[in-house]
């Protein structure tokens, strides 16, 4: 298979391997922003695969646990532990991962992908959610046109819900394509969670609406300690810093991994200015 050199996505993915993560995730817990560690991978079709994407992050979770002040917190993508094989062998992988979570008092938020696992990754979720409350949160996509009522139920059951636009490309039939409109629902979505959410996570580097999350924060009483704002490794390194020094909590998702490249691609579809990053990394190497 072809391999492409890690210096291409070196930006915006820490590492290949997590023993040159570690540090990394060190020095931005030295900063005093949070993180959630995400070992890239995802769409395995094999069982044997899936088992061993289950393994490494279980793996993941005891070696964060061993080192002292780092957070317990990693992000992780279904489709890494046999979402695709097959439901139950994907909700059996989970709960062997959040028994672990349990184990060392550890939290374990599920990614959203693309909407053909959108079903069963809500699913899987709520199955999983009763037994392993504080150890377990989802992500909700402001683009897909369902995510108000989502967002809604989640907050009947006392999810945490990190919210972001959405990375996948979704058809118009379930998703707004155009800016203004992502941008109206997210904040629908971030002032139902603000009101109603538990320990709501904002993810954008989006200016707009970070000024809309705070204003809307201040404008009700909600205390900045009652939500966080996650942005991706890499991306707004000052605005991160400067949120923290408003008082607010910043977590940075922080991927490492070999399998960076779908990850990767979707950084570069998101943004025009990205492919500048990429020539001035592809002429560095
Ligand atoms: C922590 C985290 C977790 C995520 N998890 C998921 C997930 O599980 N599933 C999923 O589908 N997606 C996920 N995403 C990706 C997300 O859905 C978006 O695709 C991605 O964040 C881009 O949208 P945005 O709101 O950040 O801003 P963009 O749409 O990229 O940018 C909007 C505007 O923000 C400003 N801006 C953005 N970046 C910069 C910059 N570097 N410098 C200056 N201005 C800037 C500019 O004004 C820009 O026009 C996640 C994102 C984050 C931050």
């Amino acid at each position: 298979m072809l391999r492409l050199p890690f210096a291409l996505a070196r930006g915006f993915v820490v590492a290949e391997t997590l023993d040159e993560a570690i540090p990394a995730v060190k020095k931005l817990c030295d900063k005093g922003l949070l993180t959630t560690v995400d070992l890239l991978g995802e769409h395995l079709i094999r069982r044997d695969l899936a088992l061993k994407g289950r393994d490494a992050y279980i793996r993941l979770l005891q070696n964060l646990a061993s080192e002292p002040g780092l957070e317990r917190n990693i992000s992780i993508k279904l489709s890494m532990i046999g979402q695709i094989v097959n439901e139950d062998f994907c909700l059996e992988n989970l709960r062997a991962l959040l028994e672990e979570a349990k184990t060392l008092n550890a939290f374990v938020r599920l990614d959203m992908e693309g909407s053909p696992v959108l079903a069963s990754t809500l699913r899987i979720f709520e199955s999983v959610f009763p037994d392993y409350r504080p150890h377990v949160g989802i992500v909700l996509q402001a683009y897909l046109k369902r995510t108000v009522a989502d967002v809604e139920h989640m907050c009947d059951l006392g999810a945490r819900v990190r919210l972001c636009k959405g990375a996948y490309r979704e058809p118009a039939t379930i998703a707004f394509q155009r800016m203004p409109e992502i941008r109206t629902q997210f904040i629908t979505c971030m002032q139902k969670l603000l009101q109603h959410g538990h320990y709501p996570a904002i993810a954008t580097h989006d200016d707009a609406l970070i000024e809309a999350t705070k204003s809307y924060a201040r404008e009700k009483d909600i205390d900045s300690s009652r939500f966080e704002f996650q942005m991706l490794y890499g991306l707004r390194q000052k605005t991160q810093l400067d949120l923290i020094q408003q008082g607010y909590n910043m977590r940075i998702y922080v991927p490492y991994g070999r399998m960076w490249l779908p990850y990767y691609v979707r950084r570069l579809r998101e943004r025009p200015e990205n492919i500048t990053f990429l020539l001035r990394n592809i002429f560095r190497a």
